[in-house]
């Protein structure tokens, strides 16, 4: 089975673990993923407990996992709901640790034994001698990740119905703008807003071929803090594709721009941007992107060169 595919049947098993769109492993560590999230599967089992990820991201050449654990609204929170919350996410935290530990001494190719690489100040992940990135070559540390389809990719594929779904009480997409109530800070930390590095990893080019495309209007970003984001969702889709709907899109408002790609749309059957064009309905969201602009009197301003 391809590394690939490892993914997509990983989030076919467990939807609901990849909810967060922006979520990329290194090939070499998908065995100890798939084995940390069977075990969260059968803790989770019997119990009324939301499960996902949140990040799994390399920081300073070792594996990091982020998540989200917690009571599903539907349950009472009585005292001894959340004393068995409490141990449960210290049992799951523990395997959390020794899925990180593992990851990091592997190679983040192919998965045989290695060690973090330090280069002066940086720490680089572990590479084996077969994968060992010599002058010339792509740097591994780009080319290896995998993105993670989110679940509505696999829904696609049809077997996830099959399996068990936790209900989240995280919503998948806003259903209006005025749901959108997390504060830029927030969404950095949820992870739905990246570094432009990030981004551009993704995408396999630089930050300034990013800054570019935000001047040609094929990409927009947010400040936070001072500092340049990238929607999470960019990173799980095709260049062209976002390009050419932010093109759609008119106008200067950022915030307004980001609602529509994270919020759901009647016009795709319900879905958020990404889950439509994973199904492939592109041209339906280009109409939808459009509409946006026209609904704000924006559509005179196309420039010819579009
Ligand atoms: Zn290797």
């Amino acid at each position: 089975m391809s590394d690939h595919s490892k993914v997509h049947d990983l989030v076919a098993r467990y939807p609901y673990m990849f909810e967060v769109e922006e979520l990329a492993v290194y090939a070499g560590w998908i065995d100890p993923i798939q084995a940390l999230c069977e075990e969260i599967h059968a803790q989770l089992e019997a119990g009324a407990w939301t499960f996902h990820f949140l990040q799994i991201k390399e920081k300073f050449g070792a594996c990091r996992i982020y998540f989200s654990l917690g009571l599903r609204p539907t349950e009472p929170g009585t005292d001894v709901a959340r004393q068995n919350l409490a141990h449960l996410k210290e049992h799951i935290g523990h395997r959390v640790e020794a899925a990180e530990l593992e990851c990091s001494s592997r190679c983040i190719v192919c998965g045989l034994g290695a060690t973090p690489q330090r280069h002066g100040a940086e720490v680089a992940p572990p590479l084996c001698q077969q994968h060992e990135w010599s002058q010339g070559q792509p740097n591994p540390r780009e080319i290896a990740p995998i993105p993670i389809p989110g679940p509505a990719g696999s829904l696609a594929g049809g077997s996830a119905a099959q399996h068990k779904q936790v209900p989240s009480s995280r919503n998948p997409g806003f259903t209006s703008d005025s749901e959108v109530e997390l504060t830029r800070a927030t969404m950095v930390r949820e992870g739905l807003l990246i570094e432009p590095e990030r981004l551009a990893r993704s995408w396999g080019e630089s930050v300034e071929a990013l800054a570019q495309a935000c001047k040609r209007k094929e990409l927009f970003l947010l400040r936070v803090g001072g500092r340049d984001f990238y929607p999470a969702v960019f990173a799980s889709l095709s260049k062209d594709e976002v390009h050419r709907i932010n093109l759609e899109l008119r106008g200067d408002d950022d915030a307004g721009k980001l609602i529509f790609w994270y919020r759901t749309h009647g016009g795709v059957r319900g879905q958020n941007l990404s889950q439509a064009l994973r199904r492939g309905m592109v041209d339906r969201v280009l109409e939808l992107a459009l509409a946006w602009s026209e609904e704000r009197g924006l559509v005179a301003i196309r420039s010819p060169k579009s």
